[in-house]
């Protein structure tokens, strides 16, 4: 079997606690299951110190930090202070263990969204990677259009569009421009014919598998606390996409990741 590498979990989000021994023992439990690496997103900066915390004491769990759009509001200090605090984390991006900064990007999902806060942040993290030359975690939730327009004002940025929900159109152009589509367990449900034929069209060697734990287990386990060794139910329906097999998926997904975050 080959080694599982999940782009996209938040183990120290606080639905783990569910499990005896909580996160610690359930990260711990990931090498015998076939996991070899984590790459574990944080939401703000306040959130990034225990990432980073968490990524620290675990041999294969890596750091992305960030602030998400819909948690920009409550930054301390406003963008300035967000920015200063997630600024001197990046500082020490080699001891921090820090891979990408994310999750970051808009979301208008929720109706009442301050749409001009979410962007100013969004626009000073990508500037921010452009400077640091680190790969970013795209969250583009509804807000495909706005996304799309925004990275490609930030033309040396690469990175990661997660849990992708936009068009095969966009994924292409994106591509084309060297970036990478992460597929959540969110291919695997049923009422979801869309995400699979948006996958087909996506190069392998472009393709990430991630599972956002705790969030959007795949089948049979959805609506179930997530974990990084169901990403196998995810290769298998990505698999089934493509005609092949999960291990032939979880091969090709762990050596994009490897190239994208780890530059091996
Ligand atoms: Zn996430």
């Amino acid at each position: 079997m080959p080694k599982i590498f999940d782009t996209h979990a938040h183990y120290t989000d606080s639905r783990f606690d569910e499990y005896p021994g909580k996160a610690a023992a359930l990260i711990e439990e990931m090498p015998a299951a076939g996991v070899g690496n984590i790459i574990n997103v944080a939401v703000d900066t306040q959130n990034s110190l225990d990432v980073i915390r968490q990524a620290r004491s675990f041999e294969n769990m890596y750091a992305a930090v960030g602030i998400h759009p819909t948690e920009a509001w409550h930054e301390e200090g406003g963008l300035d202070g967000a920015m200063s605090r997630l600024r001197s984390l990046l500082e020490g991006k080699e001891k921090n263990k820090i891979v990408a900064v994310g999750e970051i990007g808009l979301d208008y999902h929720y109706e009442n969204t301050d749409k001009a806060l979410q962007q100013s942040f969004f626009e000073a993290q990508l500037e921010l990677a452009q400077s640091l030359d680190i790969p970013v975690i795209i969250h583009d939730r509804d807000a495909h259009g706005d996304c799309f327009e925004t990275v490609l004002k930030y033309p040396k940025v690469r990175g990661v569009f997660h849990s992708y929900s936009g068009s095969a159109e966009m994924a292409k152009e994106l591509i084309r421009r060297g970036w990478y589509i992460s597929f959540s367990g969110v291919i695997s449900f049923k009422n979801a014919p869309r995400v699979r034929e948006v996958c087909s069209s996506v190069p392998l060697e472009r393709l990430l598998c991630e599972t956002d734990a705790p969030y959007l287990a795949p089948e049979p386990y959805r609506g179930k606390c997530n974990r990084s060794d169901y990403i196998t139910y995810t290769a298998q329906a990505i698999g089934r996409v493509f005609g092949i097999s999960c291990e032939e998926i979880l091969r090709i997904t762990e050596e994009n990741a490897k190239k994208l975050f780890l530059k091996t």
